[in-house]
């Protein structure tokens, strides 16, 4: 992965045929400066943005394949080589990280749902701690982007968090890199400009907190669902996409919404049915217990037994509490 993206970077969008100098200006301007970012746009969002004709777009775009060498078959090798550059990131309880397989993997998405309070934004404060840390400590040595869509992001939780680590809370927070989104579009903008905050910072975490909030609010009622749910598939490609390109770990939280229909097991299910279940690669289901504890359980994951863990949550954040 590292070696695709240095090779992908010698060249430049003006190499590709069909890109001239102005239309390299328009394509730059949208956010579409290197050839790796053109190879995975759609003909149609490239030509609403530019403005260029989406027959040369469609044309731009296999350039940028040729060039990216993506869009081809991959084969089972090649996708093995590709998973070995997968790191991992603890949560800071050691019982979730063995759930998880050793913590939570870059190159892949990992939703956490449940109630108000049951700690969804507590073990985002976390991460985002702990991905600053060295690679021995379970860290990445690198830095996150936030999608603040609840205000909850709170910097003081993330200085007790780090001095709970024994790391700087100042040059914690220095690798922080939040914004707060305003709507669901906004928040879709967002995920779109995570690519440029990733030229510039070694980011190795993007978190969507809430995922699913805004779109719970804005699309109500059964008409607007399919529209609801083809935006967040759009979405959930945008994040899981980067993830590929830059090995970056996806965290999403999502709630739940109560199920007055479902008797039997659990009365509740997380919001945005099968279009966030089936992109989410990991999802963790959240419940309260006593004295801070936190009941983690594994549902759906493509090679992991499900189970279940507790987890405790304190002012020096996330551990197993013993
Ligand atoms: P969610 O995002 O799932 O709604 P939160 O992650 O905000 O829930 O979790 C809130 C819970 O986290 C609180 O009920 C409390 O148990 C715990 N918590 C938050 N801050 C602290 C703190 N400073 N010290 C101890 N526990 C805390
Ligand atoms: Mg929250």
């Amino acid at each position: 992965m590292a070696g695709n993206e240095k090779e992908t970077k010698k060249i430049t969008i003006e190499d590709l045929a069909g890109v001239g100098e102005a239309t390299a200006e328009k394509l730059r301007e949208n956010g579409y400066d290197d050839i790796m970012t053109l190879a995975v746009a759609s003909p149609k969002d490239l030509s609403e943005v530019s403005g260029i004709a989406e027959g040369a777009a469609i044309k731009i775009i296999n350039a940028a394949r040729k060039a990216a060498d993506v869009g081809n078959f991959e084969t089972g090798e090649e996708i093995l080589a590709r998973r070995k550059d997968v790191r991992k990131l603890t949560t800071g309880s050691k019982n979730l990280d063995d759930l998880l397989g050793g913590g939570l993997e870059t190159q892949s998405i990992t939703e956490f749902f449940g109630e108000f309070g049951s700690g969804k934004t507590q073990i985002m404060h976390q991460l985002a701690v702990n991905v600053t840390m060295p690679f021995e400590k379970g860290g990445l040595e690198a830095e996150t982007m936030i999608i603040d869509t609840e205000n909850t992001f709170r910097p003081e939780r993330i200085v007790q968090m780090a001095r709970a680590k024994g790391v700087d809370p100042d040059e914690t927070l220095k690798r922080i890199h939040v914004a707060r989104a305003y709507n669901s579009h906004h928040q879709i903008l967002l995920a779109e400009k995570a690519a440029d905050l990733a030229k510039e910072f070694n980011i190795k975490l993007v978190v969507v907190d809430s995922l699913t909030s805004h779109f719970r609010s804005e699309y109500m009622g059964r008409g607007s669902l399919a529209e609801r749910q083809q935006l967040l598939n759009r979405h959930m490609h945008d994040l899981l996409k980067f993830s590929t390109i830059y090995n970056a770990i996806i965290a999403v939280t999502n709630q739940v919404s109560a199920r007055p229909d479902v008797f039997f097991g659990d009365p509740t299910t997380p919001i945005g049915g099968n279009i966030v279940g089936h992109t989410a690669t990991f999802r963790i289901y959240l419940r309260k217990s006593k004295a801070g504890k936190r009941i983690a359980r594994l549902i759906d994951s493509p090679y992991l037994p499900e189970g279940e863990t507790v987890i405790q949550l304190s002012e020096d954040g996330i551990s197993d509490g013993t």
